[in-house]
């Protein structure tokens, strides 16, 4: 997919979508023009270009980047992206994001988003090692635990990020070691992470949509639902999805998609995946296309996988009542449109997912204080600020009388608007 999504000549890139959303919650708001000026672009656009060694003695040059949005609420904050189609403008947006994310649950960060552009399934384990330790190499003095703190996202997980905390480690004063443990979070438990952190999206966002539910006097128990992507986000909501007793009938990744209307065992499927990379070839369920699976009966759609996928082509055929967006920015202009005429509730990423920089924050936390969290007090910890994220975006959509999505940047904006009119415009 290029930077502009694949839809006919009025589409519009991912970073226009983010600056839409932007721009249609700044004029609700009445958002300081000033300010809007400045949030509409970010800080900071790092490119880095970085030869590795392969396997066979040759070496291939990487480009990554490093996208710093905004940190006038705190650190730097965002994944960190292993993909084919990483580029600038989706990077850009995906940085944006996180600011509005942050500033909405209100932990103390700002809005960063990273990414290398390749295929890391093509790669070995010393490879991704080596790619993965040049790249923060590369990045040198521009991330640190109280300056820019990366995080996983697609293609990445707790390995990736040890490897990331190591280097940087070692590339720092020897006394300081420990103390910058907290420059990335996602980290394996071992290496200084978080209990509950590896769930953390997928919880959250179960979180989000117990209450939508509670609203809507909708029970979990029986429902139906359909997941685009089965990895971190995908998979764990699946599972927890599954013990509140909701079946999930269709899966699409990026190697096809199965469906069964009985239900397709998440835990067992999430096996077959670990195992065989992807859903397709699973014989619990049958293989549709992406038509069929987009037109599944699912009262529940959820995206965990890449940007603009419910689009003008995609979102006159779906069925369900509510879309929660553990991807980031899933859904285009046109497609929100449509499922609003279509009277579907959506739950915007930027609450959606926010589970995983929540309970990053809470692993940055115990990192600087040297302490470990029970699981249950993670899990408790995220609910309280996941539901208080929903109650003030319902407030302000009733309040505003808008989408859900325009009511939670509104919070976001606001209390990013307050900081820099108190603290002014340096110099
Ligand atoms: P992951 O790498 O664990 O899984 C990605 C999934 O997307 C895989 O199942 C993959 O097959 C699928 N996919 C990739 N390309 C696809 C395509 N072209 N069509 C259909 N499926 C495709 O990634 P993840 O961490 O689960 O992230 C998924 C989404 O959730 C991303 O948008 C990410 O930004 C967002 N997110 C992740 C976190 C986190 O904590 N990991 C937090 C917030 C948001």
């Amino acid at each position: 997919m290029s930077a502009r999504t694949k839809k006919g000549p009025s589409a519009l890139s991912v970073f226009e979508v983010a600056q839409a959303q932007l721009d249609r919650a700044a004029h609700v708001l009445r958002l300081d023009s000033s300010v809007h000026a400045i949030l509409s672009q970010p800080k900071n656009e790092l490119i880095v270009n970085f030869p590795v060694r392969m396997d066979d003695g040759s070496y291939r040059l990487f480009k990554g980047y490093r996208i710093q949005h905004n940190n006038i609420m705190g650190p730097f904050k965002g994944g960190v992206r292993f993909h084919t189609e990483v580029h600038l403008d989706e990077v850009k947006a995906l940085a944006s994001w996180m600011t509005w994310k942050s500033a909405l649950l209100e932990v103390p960060f700002g809005g960063a988003k990273g990414g290398i552009k390749f295929d890391p399934r093509e790669h070995s384990r010393a490879e991704l090692e080596r790619i993965t330790r040049r790249f923060t190499h590369s990045l040198g003095s521009n991330i640190g635990p109280d300056y820019d703190i990366p995080a996983p996202d697609m293609g990445t997980n707790a390995q990736t990020m040890v490897w990331m905390m190591d280097t940087y480690m070692n590339s720092g004063s020897r006394e300081l070691k420990n103390a910058v443990r907290g420059v990335v979070t996602g980290k394996s438990l071992t290496s200084g992470g978080s209990r509950g952190r590896e769930k953390a999206t997928g919880q959250g966002l179960v979180f989000v949509l117990q209450e939508w539910a509670k609203d809507r006097g909708f029970s979990l128990d029986g429902a139906t639902v359909a997941i685009q992507g089965f990895g971190n986000v995908g998979s764990h909501a699946a599972r927890i999805l599954g013990r509140l007793g909701a079946s999930v009938v269709a899966v699409q990744d990026h190697t096809g998609a199965v469906a069964n209307p009985e239900g397709l065992h998440p835990k067992r499927l999430a096996e077959y995946v670990n195992r065989t990379g992807g859903v397709a070839g699973y014989d619990h369920g049958v293989a549709i296309d992406r038509e069929a699976f987009f037109a599944a009966e699912a009262d529940i759609f959820i995206p965990a996988a890449l940007e603009m996928q419910i689009t003008a082509d995609t979102a006159p055929l779906m069925k369900s009542k509510v879309v929660v967006e553990g991807a980031n920015g899933p859904m285009d202009i046109d497609g929100e449109e449509i499922l609003r005429s279509k009277g579907v509730d959506v739950l915007p990423d930027v609450l959606a997912n926010a589970g995983g920089v929540t309970v990053s924050y809470f692993e940055w936390l115990q990192n600087r204080r040297a302490e470990t969290w029970s699981l249950d007090d993670v899990d408790k910890r995220l609910h309280g600020m996941m539901i208080a994220a929903y109650r003030t975006m319902r407030r302000l959509a009733i309040e505003h009388s808008v989408d859900n999505r325009t009511a939670a940047y509104c919070h976001a904006l606001s209390r990013i608007q307050t900081v820099y009119l108190e603290r002014g415009i340096f110099p």
